[in-house]
C-alpha cells in the first residue's frame, strides 16, 4: 500500500470525525492516529535522504527528521545539527556530539512542521486580489 493512498484512509477518516461526537469521534480518531502511524513505520516507503555525514536521525513531533552531522574541520570533529521539516539547527555545531543531540533533540521534541516530502506542491505567487 503506497504511503498516499494510507494518508487518504486517514483523512477520509479525520473528515468523518468532524461530523461526529464522543466514543464514535474517539474511535475514528484513533483509527486515523493508526494509519498516520502505519504511513510513518511503512517499509515500502522510500528512506528519507539525509545530509552527508549524517550520524543520528531524530524523529519530529510533526513527523520529520531532525538531524546530527559529524564534520572534521583542521583535525577536530564537530557536530551541526539541522531539522529537514522547519531548517532550523546549528550551522557550524560544536565539538561535543552529546550537546548536540541534546539541542536537536529539544528542537525535535517542539517542531511540527511536516516531513518536506508531504510538502511537495510547488510554491505560488501570493495572489494580489
Ligand atoms: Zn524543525
Amino acid at each position: 500500500m503506497q504511503n498516499t493512498d494510507i494518508q487518504h484512509e486517514a483523512a477520509t477518516l479525520l473528515r468523518a470525525a468532524r461530523t461526529e461526537t464522543g466514543a464514535r469521534r474517539e474511535h475514528l480518531l484513533e483509527e486515523a492516529r493508526l494509519w498516520l502511524e502505519l504511513a510513518r513505520t511503512n517499509p515500502a516507503a522510500p528512506p528519507e535522504e539525509v545530509p552527508d555525514g549524517t550520524v543520528m536521525r531524530i524523529r519530529t513531533r510533526g513527523g520529520a527528521l531532525t538531524v546530527v552531522m559529524e564534520a572534521k574541520e583542521a583535525g577536530t570533529h564537530l557536530y551541526p545539527w539541522t531539522c529537514l521539516g522547519c531548517g532550523d539547527g546549528r550551522k557550524f555545531g560544536g565539538t561535543n556530539r552529546k550537546d548536540a543531540q541534546v539541542e536537536a533533540t529539544r528542537h525535535a521534541r517542539d517542531c511540527w512542521v511536516l516531513p518536506q516530502s508531504t510538502l511537495n506542491a510547488p510554491a505560488r505567487p501570493l495572489s494580489v486580489a
